[in-house]
């Protein structure tokens, strides 16, 4: 037996949610299974090996179920794709199960365990080989592991004490139904500031670390890891006095997070006068709570999608409008605006199968959704409207990107409304309506789409990575996604002038408005209003507080004339530090002690 401690090891990522925690480490393979590592008695070989077995009959018989009888044309290019696959479900047995029998029966692993093992090897193998065929192979290796876990996805129901979550990749969904009482934190090899799991580990405050490479190689289940949220990196086996040294960090960062609170009943003003509405961005209506807690003036965006997740059905326009009427009615008399509909991108429906795209996030998505789905849309719009008598509710459209969109989108709003008068269904018919600015093209013509509206709000999530043809949740590529590049402040900057003189008003509701770095930049742009997750709202409104608007309109203009981001953000990091000097500790690099 082996006595040395295992090691104390460092990871870093990107910090996406702040929070500092410890817990023991379960991992969660192939983006949602969790297979258990304790051996099996002996006893159990011979079960786990019929497990197996039945498992693999089992996908053999689900996708014989797929073959059709008709011939159309149509069928006969999905029943060639169907017995692609049901060779699949044959050769994969025939290449893994003796090797998986034997970690069976010799290692003592479980079933689910041993296949997975063997099947990564395959893959692997697969990988390497001329014709490749691993995607295919991974998608049907899935199904086999479906049947034998028993599940579609993790339900956690294993989880005894509190942990801290290791996976490969974690889909907005899931994370929207990770219970809080067991997931203490999690952190993944994916992922990136935008993504929307990103934004849900903000809603649910739970701490969070994202892009850390090779993550699921480094950590065992079980073994004991921090996780800081605040500083993006995770420690894996930590000593008793990195443990100590956390504590402190953790108490000081609550402390800060505590002062901050005092903030709350105070307005987001500028020294000299200058006004900026703080909002929350919300994507479950529990949210609703932490909007008040931490001080916003409202709801700026409420994702309206995550109501439609994790079910096998459609919301009726009567819960839709339930939900949307509490909201509004527990911020009441703050504003809420409500989005329609943004599915597509990296969130789907499992109540709507939408055909696989090479490239979602440009493709069927939001607005263009929504526009060819009437009665989806239709039944949402009735259900905002039917809530925006109870409350101070605006309407918004995402993803606009040309004005023939954006009247099209009008006209179903105006069909909705033309319906609810014929039912004699009260709604409030001065509801404001307003237009996301998340695509380029969109930001160029916003002469054009002004007088249709009452009000913008920019996107810099999606804008951003439109801009730079960046995948917002591609860490890859996240040395692009930059939302200091000069294209994107041109943008920004343009959509604010001329709505301006257009009379109408624009906020930011990207991530890009939680980060005390650009808060000046907006501020000096004149966004009048910023919308941001709840926990985030607080410092934003005391740098807001310590800054004036004679001084942040020629550094925004200065920024501007900037052709390089590394510029801009140094020239801003050090316009914020000078004009509030308790922001310096949040810039300040911080190495744990050897
Ligand atoms: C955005 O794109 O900035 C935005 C707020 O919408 P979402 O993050 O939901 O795409
Ligand atoms: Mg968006």
């Amino acid at each position: 037996m082996n006595d040395i401690p295992p090691k104390e090891l460092e990871l870093r990522g990107l910090h996406v949610s702040l929070g500092i925690t410890r817990g023991p480490a379960y991992v969660l393979r192939d983006e949602g299974f969790h297979f258990p590592i304790h051996s099996i008695p002996p006893s159990q070989v011979e079960s786990e090996i019929e497990r197996l077995e039945r498992a693999f009959d089992e996908t053999i018989r689900q996708i014989e179920e797929l073959v059709s009888g008709q011939a159309t044309a149509e069928k006969q290019l999905v029943d060639e794709i169907v017995d692609f696959h049901l060779m699949l479900a044959k050769d994969i047995p025939r290449y893994t199960a003796e090797r998986t029998k034997k970690l069976i029966s010799e290692d003592l692993m479980h079933a689910e365990t041993a296949f997975h093992k063997t099947l990564q090897e395959l893959i692997g193998l697969l990988g390497r080989s001329i014709v490749s065929r691993d995607e295919d192979v991974a998608d049907i290796g899935q199904q086999i592991l479906r049947n034998l876990t028993g599940k579609d996805l993790a339900d956690f129901d294993d989880i005894d004490e509190p942990v801290i979550l290791i996976a490969e990749d974690l889909s907005p969904s899931l994370t929207a139904r990770l219970p809080r009482d067991k997931v203490l934190a999690f952190a993944t090899t994916r992922g990136s500031r935008t993504s929307h799991t990103a934004i849900m580990a903000r809603a649910l405050e739970i701490p969070a670390v994202v892009g850390v490479p090779d993550l699921l190689n480094q950590i065992e289940e079980g073994q004991q890891v921090i996780v800081d949220g605040d500083r993006g990196r995770i420690v894996v086996n930590p000593t008793d006095r990195t443990v100590q040294w956390f504590g402190k960090r953790r108490e000081a960062s609550e402390r800060r997070a505590e002062d901050l609170l005092r903030y709350r009943t105070l307005p987001g003003e500028t020294t000299d006068g200058f006004v900026v509405g703080l909002r929350a961005n919300i994507e479950l209506p529990e949210e609703v709570e932490a909007v008040i807690a931490y001080g916003g003036d409202g709801i700026g965006l409420y994702r309206t999608e995550f109501l439609f997740m994790n079910r096998t059905d459609l919301p009726t326009e009567e819960e839709q409008f339930m939900a949307y009427r509490a909201v509004a009615e527990s911020v009441a008399p703050k504003p809420v605006t409500v989005r329609t509909l943004d599915i597509g991108g990296d969130k789907f429906l499992t109540s709507f199968s939408a055909p696989k795209e090479m490239n979602p996030f440009m493709g069927w998505r939001a607005i263009r959704f929504c526009l060819e789905q009437p009665e989806i849309f239709g039944a949402q719009l009735r259900a905002m409207l039917r809530a925006s008598q109870f409350g101070n509710l605006a309407i918004m459209f995402p993803m606009i990107s040309e004005v023939r969109e954006l009247r099209l989108a009008l006209v179903a709003l105006e069909n909705a409304k033309t319906d609810l008068r014929e039912k004699n269904i009260p709604f409030n018919e001065e509801v404001q309506v307003g237009a996301m600015i998340e695509v380029p093209s969109a930001a160029l013509v916003i002469e054009g789409l002004a007088p249709l509206v009452d009000f913008f709000s920019i996107g810099t999530n999606d804008l951003i990575q439109y801009t730079m043809a960046a995948d917002r949740g591609n860490e890859r590529t996240a040395y692009l996604y930059d939302p200091l590049h000069p294209g994107v402040l041109k943008l920004i900057k343009n959509v604010v002038d001329v709505a301006h003189a257009a009379g109408k008003k624009v906020s930011v509701c990207g991530e890009m408005a939680a980060e005390i770095e650009f808060t000046l930049l907006l501020v000096g742009m004149r966004l009048d209003e910023l919308s941001m997750s709840p926990i985030t709202i607080p410092a934003v409104k005391r740098l807001i507080r310590s800054i004036s608007l004679v001084e942040s309109v020629p550094i925004a203009e200065d920024a501007l004339s900037m052709t390089e981001p590394e510029m801009i953000r140094d020239y801003l990091d050090e316009k914020t530090r000078l004009a509030a000097p308790w922001t310096s500790e949040l810039f300040e690099s911080e190495e744990i002690p050897a």
